[in-house]
C-alpha cells in the first residue's frame, strides 16, 4: 500500500535488480532485440537506441532507414526470417510502424513467431478487437491507445490497467504521469510521480526499447516492465527541465549505476 487513496494491495515501482553480465556472457546473452522499422524510422530508431544503452547486447533494427550509431545493426530482411535466429531474446513491434498492410504485415510476422512481444503505438492500433493474445506480451499503451483497444472499462486506472491485462492476457503498462503496470495474475504497480517533462515526442519509444532490453535479457514480462519504467522516470529525473528523448538515453547510465545488480 503506497498511501495513494484507493491503491490498497498496489505496489510501487521498486529500484530495480538487474542481472549483471558475467564472464561467461557474450553480446547474444546479454539480450538481442529486434525492433521493426515502419513508416517513421526516427521512432524505431529512438527504441533501438534506448534497447542498446538499457543493456541489450545486440540491437538489430528490421529496414532500410538511416542514422544511429554504427553498433546498430540494420538489416533488411523479412521480420519473420530476423525473428527465426534463436538467439533473438524480444521483438518489439510499434513505433514508428504506421498503419497500413505493411505495418500491419510487421505486426502479423511478430505475433506468429515465438518471442516475447514489447507492442507499442500503431501495433496497438492494429490490434483494436483482438482478444487474448498468444505468450504473455507486453503491452505499452497511453490512454487514447488504451481507449482504442479496450473501449471504455470502469473504474480507476489501476483496475482498467488490471481488466484490460486479464482480457488480453498480457502485462498492460498504461502510461502517463502514474504509470500502472499490470498482470494477467491480477498484480500491479504503479510507478509515481514522473517529471511531466516526460510529455514529449519519443518518450513513449525509449520506455517500449528499455522494456525489450530487459525481457531479451531474461526478465519476466511483468518485471521487465517495471524496471524499464522506473528507469525511464529515473532518466527523465536526471535529465531534468526541458528534456527531449534523446537526453533520456543519454542518462541511462547514471540510472542504471543506481539498480542494484547481482
Ligand atoms: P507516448 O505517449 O507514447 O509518447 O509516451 C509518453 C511517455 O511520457 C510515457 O512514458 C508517459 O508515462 C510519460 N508522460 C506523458 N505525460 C506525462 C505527464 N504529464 N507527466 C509525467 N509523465 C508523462
Ligand atoms: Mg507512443
Amino acid at each position: 500500500d503506497i498511501g495513494i487513496p484507493g491503491t490498497s494491495s498496489l505496489s510501487e515501482i521498486a529500484r530495480p535488480h538487474l542481472p549483471a553480465p558475467g564472464p561467461a556472457d557474450h553480446k547474444y546473452t546479454r539480450g538481442h532485440v529486434v525492433v521493426a522499422e515502419g513508416a517513421m524510422p526516427g521512432a524505431a530508431l529512438l527504441s533501438a537506441m534506448a534497447a542498446q544503452r538499457g543493456g541489450a547486447g545486440y540491437v538489430t533494427l528490421a529496414g532500410k532507414g538511416q542514422g544511429g550509431p554504427a553498433a546498430i545493426v540494420r538489416r533488411d530482411a523479412p521480420l519473420a526470417d530476423l525473428l527465426a535466429d534463436r538467439r533473438v531474446g524480444c521483438a518489439l513491434v510499434g513505433p514508428g510502424l504506421g498503419r497500413d498492410a505493411a505495418g500491419r504485415a510487421l505486426l502479423d510476422a511478430a505475433l506468429a513467431s515465438d518471442k516475447p512481444l514489447v507492442l507499442d503505438a500503431d501495433a496497438l492500433m492494429l490490434l483494436e478487437g483482438t482478444g487474448a493474445l498468444p505468450g504473455l506480451p507486453v503491452l505499452t499503451p497511453h490512454e487514447g491507445e488504451f481507449a482504442t483497444l479496450f473501449g471504455t472499462l470502469e473504474g480507476s486506472r489501476i483496475e482498467r490497467a488490471r481488466a484490460a491485462a486479464a482480457q488480453a492476457q498480457a502485462v498492460v503498462v498504461l502510461k502517463g504521469p502514474d504509470t500502472v503496470v499490470a498482470a494477467p495474475d491480477g498484480r500491479a504497480a504503479i510507478g509515481w510521480p514522473a517529471p511531466g517533462w516526460l510529455a514529449s515526442a519519443g518518450t513513449g519509444d525509449v520506455l517500449a526499447g528499455l522494456i525489450a532490453a530487459n525481457r531479451a535479457r531474461g526478465l519476466a514480462a511483468f518485471e521487465a516492465a517495471c524496471a524499464g519504467v522506473w528507469l525511464h522516470r529515473r532518466a527523465a529525473e536526471l535529465a531534468g527541465p526541458g528534456l527531449i528523448a534523446d537526453d533520456l538515453i543519454a542518462h541511462l547510465p547514471k540510472a542504471l549505476s543506481e539498480c542494484s545488480w547481482s
